[in-house]
């Protein structure tokens, strides 16, 4: 596996940081994690370079938690029992505050740092997501913060969270069975997007679990009578589930995919199964579809005369935004500024632009939160910042940054790593990722979460707030893992 050589780039840091003005001890924090870019940008290069899927992410995982090791931090390998997350830590006493990283990639998407389609490795996996600059980024501000705790000589402790199989909703949802974030004051993420910008809006939050279902074999011609078809028993379920579709709220998302259909047709299939993700905007609302569509398998099974057994991967909250810690974050993003793009960037984004559908980038650009900064609409690349928004809207996908987002106050921010319009977990978005786009956004994000952990210690009385807002949120309904908490966490069914 190669490694970037860094000194080799000719890498200009001067340009990464567009405009800060902070206080008298800010500027250190800047200064620093413009120090260490070569560093960062070997990481995340490498990371990138790896592209392991989720709970197999071992060389990104180890590349992260050796460079913090190096860099003073005291690392707590396969934390909670996972093979490759670990938490790193430095300091002492309160606060205590953690910053979430991610490293794992999306299957099928290898890509060259080209705007041109050009698989590293055909069919590889690739970062469709850009959580090599994701992990990297929260490991600078990491190490930016314990820098700044350091030099201010004030306690505070700082841990960076290596979390895996994010992609697969399930490495913060085991880390959170296993208490790992229990005792944050505050956790600090980011994703990389297409926008500058703090994000008001929620996901969705989801179950994920196969439906196993058992018959009897018989020889399909010669005497089918004998059979009990555990395919048929799918079958009738999904056609239950489709006819559910009409009796649950408009918002909720219910698909499934056979993973297990039979042999041959001459077979009675004795076994088979299914794979269901069931979605909606609040944690109550999946607990109670899911049920209903548990019910579905037992009448599928009933029909049958099949049996059925479920195997629950996992399950996830949806983002609790809290509104002290988006100002907070607001305004440290505003010290920063936009990543400081260059023609190169910008001639990359455009011929990057030209292979996006363009009726989706249309539909994108008449959507709210382009209607209402008009400033975007002659943009390829986000080149301001865009105010925090979004507010009550909820998107489509799931993350489990929501578990961790009901433990303890959580704050994301968003920078531009991807030209506008560019779609998610694609090919285009793997390309970007690993281009002077991506680490340029990654920079930024870098920065505005180690200022806004600094602006957390200046100001206690932010964490209180925060603290006091997440108390009324979460009062009528505390934090349950959805994952079962006797339960062997089935590592291998992913
Ligand atoms: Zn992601």
């Amino acid at each position: 596996m190669r490694l970037f050589i860094l000194k080799d780039l000719k890498l200009d840091v001067s340009v990464v940081n567009k405009t800060f003005e902070g206080a008298t001890f800010l500027p250190d924090i800047i200064a620093f994690l413009d120090k260490k870019a070569g560093e960062l940008r070997e990481i995340s290069d490498a990371v990138w370079d790896y592209a392991e899927l989720g709970f197999k992410e071992y060389k990104s995982s180890k590349v992260q938690a050796d460079y913090l090791e190096s860099q003073g931090f005291s690392v707590k390998r396969a934390a909670g029992g996972i093979p490759t997350a670990f938490v790193a830590e430095w300091g002492e006493g309160r606060p205590i505050i953690g910053f979430l990283g991610e490293y794992d990639a999306l299957a099928g998407v290898s890509q060259e740092a080209s705007y041109i389609r050009k698989p590293r490795v055909e069919g590889a996996p690739g970062h469709g997501c850009g959580h090599n600059l994701l992990g990297t980024a929260s490991l600078g501000a990491a190490l930016a913060f314990k820098e700044a705790l350091a030099e201010m000589k004030v306690p505070g402790t700082v841990r960076y969270y290596g979390c895996p199989a994010e992609e697969l909703l399930a490495g913060k949802v085991y880390m959170a069975r296993e208490g790992l974030f229990s005792d944050l004051d505050v956790a600090i993420t980011w994703h990389p997007g297409s926008l500058n910008t703090v994000r008001l809006g929620s996901g969705n939050a989801m179950n994920s679990a196969k439906f196993r279902f058992h018959g009897k074999t018989a020889h399909a011609a010669a005497d089918p009578h004998n059979g009990r078809s555990a395919l048929d028993a799918v079958e009738l379920m999904n056609v239950g589930a489709n006819y559910l579709r009409e009796h649950v709220i408009n918002q909720a998302r219910i698909h499934y995919v056979i993973t297990n259909g039979g042999g041959q047709p001459n077979v009675v299939p004795a076994e088979a199964e299914v794979w269901y993700f069931v979605r909606a905007p609040h944690r109550h609302q999946v607990e109670e579809i899911y049920e209903r569509l548990v019910d579905v398998a037992k009448g599928a099974a009933l029909m049958t005369g099949t049996s059925y057994d479920i195997e629950f991967l996992t399950g996830c909250y949806e983002v609790l935004i809290n509104d002290v810690l988006a100002e907070v974050m607001w305004r440290n993003l505003q010290k920063v500024g936009a990543p400081a793009f260059d023609e190169d960037d910008l001639e990359f984004a455009r011929r990057l632009s030209e292979t996006f559908d363009k009726g989706v980038v249309e539909n994108l650009r008449k959507s709210p939160e382009f209607q209402e900064y008009k400033e975007l609409q002659g943009q390829i690349l986000n080149t301001t910042l865009v105010p925090p928004h979004g507010k009550g809207r909820s998107g489509g996908g799931s993350t489990d940054v929501g578990d961790v987002s009901w433990i303890v106050p959580t704050v994301q921010v968003s920078t531009a790593t991807v030209p506008i319009g560019c779609p998610g977990h694609s090919w285009q978005n793997c390309a970007s990722s690993g281009s002077s786009i991506g680490f340029k956004g990654m920079m930024v994000a870098a920065k505005a979460m180690a200022l806004c952990g600094l602006d957390l210690i200046e100001h206690p009385e932010e964490i209180k707030r925060a603290k006091a807002e997440f108390d009324e949120k979460t009062k009528d309904s505390p934090y349950k893992c959805p994952f079962p908490k006797d339960r062997e966490f089935p590592l291998d069914q992913f």
